[in-house]
This record gives C-alpha cells, sequence and structure tokens, in this order.
C-alpha cells in the first residue's frame, strides 16, 4: 500500500505543470533556507579576543613600560587592530593574571592604544594595572548577554615586546570588540540580497508560470488536437505557440490530418463506388436505404406521408452478349446503362449496382404510376443504347424491371427489395424488356406507355 501511495505521489510528477511547480516550491525552499542560514551566521556582533599580556620585568617597571610605551611598541597592535577592525568600536578590554584573576578593566574606549600612550604610568605596578578613561569605567565579564562569541588566542603582545631580555608572563588580556556597524552594514547587505533573492524568487515564479503556459497550452491543444483527430475531424482552427518546437509539432499534426483526410476520402469513395459504372456499390446502397428506410418509418410516425419506390434492374441476356462480345463489350454495356440511370434520376434518387448486372433505384416518387412512368422511360433509353461491337456492327440492349412501393407494398425494406426483384423476375418470365409491379393486389407487366393508360383506366375502373 505504502508503494502504491508513493507510485501516486511519483505520477503526480508526470504532469509538466505540477514537477515545475514543484521546481519552483523546492527553488524558493532553497533561497530561504540559505538565507536564513547566512543571517544567522551573520547576527554575531560582538567579537572577543583573547591575547596573552607580557609585561617586562625591572627594577623601575613603570618607567620601563612607559618606555616601550613611548617607543610606541603598542603601535604595531595598533594597526593590526586599527586596520582590521578600523570601523568596529572597541568596547571592553580586561586584564587577567596567570591564575586567572582579574587584573584591569578597559571600556568603551575607542582608541586604547593612544590611551596607554598618553597615560601617566605611576599607576602601573606589577600587580595592578588598571586602565581607566574619563572614570567612564564598566565592568562588563563573560556573563553579559553576548550572542555569539568568537575567542582567538593571538600572542600579539610577546610578539610586540619580545625584545625585552626580562619579560614575564602576566596573564591574558581579553579585548571585546561592537560589530554592531558591521552588523548594521551587514543588515544592509542583507537587506540588498533579500531584495536580490525576492527578485530572483519573482523572475522564477514569472518564468515558472511562463513555462507551464508555454507547455500546457500547446500539450492540452495537441491533445485536444488529437481527440477531434480520433473523432474523425480533420479541419482544425491553427493556434501558434512560442516555442517552435511546438508550431513544428502543430503544423506536421495539421498536415497529416490533411493527409489523413485525403485519404480517407479516397478510401471511401474506393470503398463506396463501384470502378466500372461509377455507381455506387451494394454496400454503400445499404447504408443509404437503411438511412432511407429509418428515415420514412419516423416521418410516417409523425403523421407526414413519406412514399418511395425501390426499382430493380437486370441486364437481358448479358451473358450472351459476354459470351459472343467478350468481356470488355460487356463492361461497355454496364457502364452505358448506368450512364442512362446516371442521367435519369434526381438528385433525390439513390442509384447503385447492385450485382453482376443488376441496378438498384430508390425513386422518391409520390405514386406507384410516377415510378412506373420513370422505368418505362429508362427502359426505352437502355433500348436505345448502341454498343458497337466491331467495325460497323453494333449491337442493343434490353433491360427488365420490378418495381415495389413503400408503404403500399410493404414498410419492411428487406421485404420492399424482395418483392422489386420478384417483380423483376416476373419481367423475365413474361418475356424480358418489360415493368412488372403490383396492382390492386396482382402482379402486372408492362411493356410500354399504351399499357400503362390502359391499366391506369382498368384500375381506376376497378375501384370505381
Ligand atoms: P437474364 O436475361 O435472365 O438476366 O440472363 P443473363 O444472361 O443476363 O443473366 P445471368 O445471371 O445468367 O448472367 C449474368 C452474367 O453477368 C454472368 C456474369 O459473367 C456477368 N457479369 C457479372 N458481372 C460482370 C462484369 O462486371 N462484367 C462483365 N462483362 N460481365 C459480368
Ligand atoms: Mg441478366
Ligand atoms: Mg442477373
Amino acid at each position: 500500500m505504502k508503494l502504491f501511495g508513493f507510485l501516486k505521489f511519483f505520477r503526480f510528477f508526470k504532469k509538466i505543470n505540477n514537477a515545475i511547480l514543484i521546481l519552483l516550491i523546492v527553488n524558493i525552499s532553497v533561497f530561504s533556507l540559505t538565507l536564513y542560514w547566512l543571517k544567522s551566521n551573520l547576527e554575531a556582533n560582538i567579537i572577543k579576543y583573547t591575547i596573552d599580556f607580557y609585561v617586562a620585568t625591572s627594577q623601575n617597571i613603570s618607567s620601563r613600560i612607559k618606555k616601550y610605551i613611548e617607543y610606541e611598541q603598542f603601535e604595531a597592535m595598533k594597526l593590526v587592530l586599527q586596520q582590521e577592525y578600523y570601523n568596529q568600536d572597541l568596547i571592553f578590554v580586561s586584564v587577567y593574571n596567570s591564575n586567572g584573576v582579574n587584573l584591569a578593566y578597559i571600556s568603551r574606549y575607542p582608541r586604547f592604544v593612544d590611551y596607554i600612550s598618553r597615560r601617566d604610568m605611576s599607576s602601573f605596578n606589577e600587580r595592578n594595572i588598571k586602565f581607566f578613561i574619563d572614570n567612564s569605567l564598566i565592568e562588563i565579564d563573560d556573563k553579559v548577554k553576548i550572542s555569539k562569541l568568537l575567542v582567538i588566542f593571538v600572542p600579539i603582545v610577546k610578539t610586540i615586546i619580545s625584545d625585552i631580555q626580562d619579560e614575564i608572563y602576566m596573564g591574558h588580556m581579553v579585548i571585546v570588540f561592537d560589530l554592531t556597524k558591521l552588523d548594521n552594514q551587514l543588515r544592509a547587505i542583507s537587506f540588498y540580497s533579500n531584495l536580490v533573492i525576492f527578485l530572483l524568487s519573482l523572475l522564477s515564479i514569472v518564468i515558472s508560470f511562463f513555462m507551464i503556459l508555454q507547455f500546457y497550452r500547446p500539450i492540452e491543444y495537441l491533445k485536444s488536437l488529437s481527440v477531434e483527430l480520433s473523432k474523425s475531424k480533420f479541419s482544425f482552427d491553427k493556434k501558434s505557440f512560442w516555442f517552435d518546437e511546438f508550431n513544428y509539432l502543430v503544423d506536421s499534426f495539421l498536415r497529416m490530418a490533411q493527409v489523413l483526410e485525403q485519404q480517407l476520402t479516397l478510401l471511401e469513395s474506393i470503398a463506396s463506388f463501384d470502378a466500372l459504372t461509377k455507381l455506387y456499390n451494394r454496400g454503400a446502397f445499404e447504408k443509404f436505404y437503411s438511412a432511407i428506410a429509418i428515415e420514412s418509418k419516423m416521418k410516417i410516425a409523425l403523421g407526414l406521408t413519406r412514399t418511395f419506390a425501390v426499382v430493380m434492374i437486370d441486364i437481358d441476356n448479358f451473358k450472351k452478349i459476354n459470351d459472343t462480345y467478350g468481356h470488355k463489350i460487356g463492361d461497355k454495356v454496364l457502364a452505358s446503362v448506368a450512364e442512362i440511370i446516371k442521367s435519369r434520376k434526381r438528385n433525390t434518387d439513390i442509384a447503385a449496382r447492385y450485382g453482376g448486372e443488376e441496378f438498384i433505384i430508390v425513386l422518391n416518387v409520390s405514386t406507384k404510376m410516377d415510378a412506373l412512368k420513370f422505368c418505362l422511360d429508362l427502359k426505352d433509353l437502355i433500348s436505345k443504347i448502341e454498343i458497337e461491337v466491331d467495325k460497323g456492327n453494333k449491337i442493343n440492349v434490353t433491360a427488365s424491371l420490378g418495381i415495389s412501393f413503400y408503404p403500399d407494398d410493404s414498410n419492411d425494406k428487406d421485404i420492399l427489395v424482395k418483392i422489386a426483384d420478384d417483380n423483376l423476375y416476373n419481367s423475365k418470365r413474361k418475356g424480358k424488356n418489360r415493368v412488372s409491379l403490383i396492382l390492386n393486389e396482382r402482379v402486372v407487366e408492362v411493356e410500354n406507355v399504351q399499357q400503362m393508360n390502359y391499366l391506369l383506366r382498368e384500375t381506376r375502373a376497378e375501384l370505381g
């Protein structure tokens, strides 16, 4: 379970914007922690030095010390202190003997070394070396709240007075510097560093959001394109993005969609059309016919009128044509009949090659007689086709037709086709080159318009 939770967390990173967001949070955290660490390190505003303190022993110690001070032996120390901490206030000096007993204090004295050189040295003695200035003695010891101490042992004084042979170790001297000034400087620096860090963070936020947008938007767009494409949508509004790579991808994608659309259209036409007759093939016809049947049922259910006729056409003695003149001539006949069908059918009619030399038409007509008229006309035109079989020799073809009518004959689409087919075979049986249909529940075959008109009159008489 734990592993699963971890995997879930890991999956969170698989989204670009989440990953960038986490990067941003890590970035800011590292910045803040670094800043905090720096600040806590810079907060030590007091530095304490402890140095060994040697005094030269002599019969007349005060005059010796005075002498060395007069010779500016302390100048070196002054120089060091002034050079290294020129901008800091010396706040406290304390001198201890080798047993750790405090001998003297000096406090709040910015020019410590100058003071020594100016002081009347008569107050010095071996046991009690006291440094005072203007009576402003502040006794500061180690218990004073000093946030951080930096303790360095440097035998500066020993070095300074090393030319004296009879020097003795007196103890050590503690010098404390107030680094407030330095702290203020550091604070100023830290203000600017904070500002820089803040601005950098701000910039990184802006950059991150920019990156999120510039990564996220094109990826979302490409994702939506591929979803649309999978739904067979091929035309898209082209969007452009900041990164060229994405624009290149979008271009390729749109080109791919274009090619796919062309290929699909080609495939559809190959799949829907019969190559020889350029009419719909049977598969395509079935689709259209199903749609027409559903639409018709819906219209009838809504109380609207909807009629159509199904016409089956079969070329007469086609096998003989093939056998006598060859398949090429047979093909020519098929193409010519198809041309006639195409020229006669209206846009609202659906014509297809149903089988070898069989055609089917769904005629958008309102009466059986209109369908019959259409079929007689078509039959006549087919019979007028002349196919050149060899130089000067031409042959004619005829066709037999069968009609069924929706909804009079049936409201079932398959039964309608069956009835049309049965009627077609009635035409064949009765001598070919004619049109059969059901009139007054009888199958009748019609050869020409005169017969049709006769039938019409007869039907009317029958119906009274
Ligand atoms: P009927 O008058 O009774 O219709 O006889 P028919 O000879 O026309 O009918 P039949 O079904 O016996 O023959 C149909 C022939 O059509 C058989 C087949 O070789 C031929 N045929 C089918 N498709 C094609 C085609 O694409 N090209 C050619 N040339 N012939 C085809
Ligand atoms: Mg035939
Ligand atoms: Mg046939």
